[in-house]
């Protein structure tokens, strides 16, 4: 092999803000045959918005943001984010509240005015044995309509429920049509409920879903592909998608990425463009060719 090659690749690479850790990661990512993506904040942009709110009685609709947003205010989720944002939109108040504890894939408990509050999906209230109630029927019209839900229950009842929807980057369809392009199979890991993610990878045209996958499980996902015999390449920004990378052949962190993915990239693509992932597995194939 010509050292060269593989340098002029990277530097290639470095102007268009993708940095790759090795030069045997330029090789290992020509032989990619599979290619997964986190859905929040790899395919979409990561910044959901709050769509809808359904309070119980005698709960009013402010109310239930006041609540949710006091026990989310502490959380660094997108979702929680999204929630405390609308909460101040509204001018509601935030109090301060004790003994907060994130459950991860599940959403967030904590202590709000003495009485113990969950918001979060449907698995973290029922997890702590507590029935959807009156409002099933709303969390089910939410859920088909592709939006991403969140319940919220206080003193053992559920109170309300949020519905959040976040959009696509600009390229996510384009780079998912290139990746097909170039004949590798493209596979979309959610810890999202089925109907968005089913929703998403229809709009993208992804080839294969995985939903309601909690962060420690990502990894299996990847080691499922990974057992069909081929090479994988998994992209994300780290938000519990980490150990995800790490396990795949090629990690790809991507854009804003958290500190964890870019030490656990292979790949780091500073833009915050899918079309860059491509475009790297196409100059590390260059590359390759080159030294042959
Ligand atoms: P993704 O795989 O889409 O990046 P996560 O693994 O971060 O999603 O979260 C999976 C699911 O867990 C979310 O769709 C949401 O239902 C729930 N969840 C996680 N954190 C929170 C939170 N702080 N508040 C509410 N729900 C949450
Ligand atoms: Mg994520």
């Amino acid at each position: 092999a010509t050292p060269t090659a593989v340098m002029v690749g990277s530097g290639v690479g470095l102007n268009r803000g993708m940095l790759f850790k090795s030069a045997a990661v330029l090789e290992g990512i020509s032989k990619i045959e599979a290619i997964g993506f986190d859905k929040t904040g790899t395919l979409t942009k990561g910044t959901p918005e709050v769509t809808d709110v359904v309070a119980a009685r005698p709960y009013t609709e402010k109310e239930i943001l006041a609540i949710a947003g006091s026990g989310e205010a502490p959380s660094l989720h997108p979702l929680a984010q999204a929630v405390v944002a609308r909460a101040r939109a509204e001018g509601v108040e935030i109090f301060e509240v004790s003994g907060y504890h994130e459950e991860s894939g599940h959403g967030i408990s904590c202590d709000y005015l003495g009485a113990p509050l969950l918001v979060g999906n449907r698995r973290l209230i029922e997890k702590h044995g507590i029935a959807m109630g009156e409002l099933a029927g709303h969390l089910a019209r939410l859920a088909g309509a592709g939006k991403t839900t969140m319940v919220v229950a206080l003193a053992g009842r559920v109170i309300g429920i949020i519905a959040l929807a976040d959009v696509l980057k600009e390229t996510t369809k384009e780079a998912i049509r290139r990746l097909q392009g170039l004949g590798l199979k493209t596979f979309m890991v959610t810890g999202d409920n089925r109907l968005v993610a089913q929703t998403v990878a229809r709009e993208v045209g992804i080839d294969e879903t995985a939903w309601e996958v909690l962060p420690q499980d990502k990894i299996e996902v990847v080691r499922k592909f990974q057992a069909r015999g081929l090479k994988v390449a998994m992209v994300g920004d780290g938000i519990n998608d980490a150990p995800a990378l790490a396990q795949a052949d090629i990690g790809i962190a991507i854009g804003s990425g958290t500190d964890v993915a870019k030490e656990t990239g292979d790949v780091i693509l500073v833009r915050n463009d899918l079309l860059d992932v491509e475009r790297a597995i196409r100059l590390g194939r260059a590359t390759l060719a080159k030294i042959k």
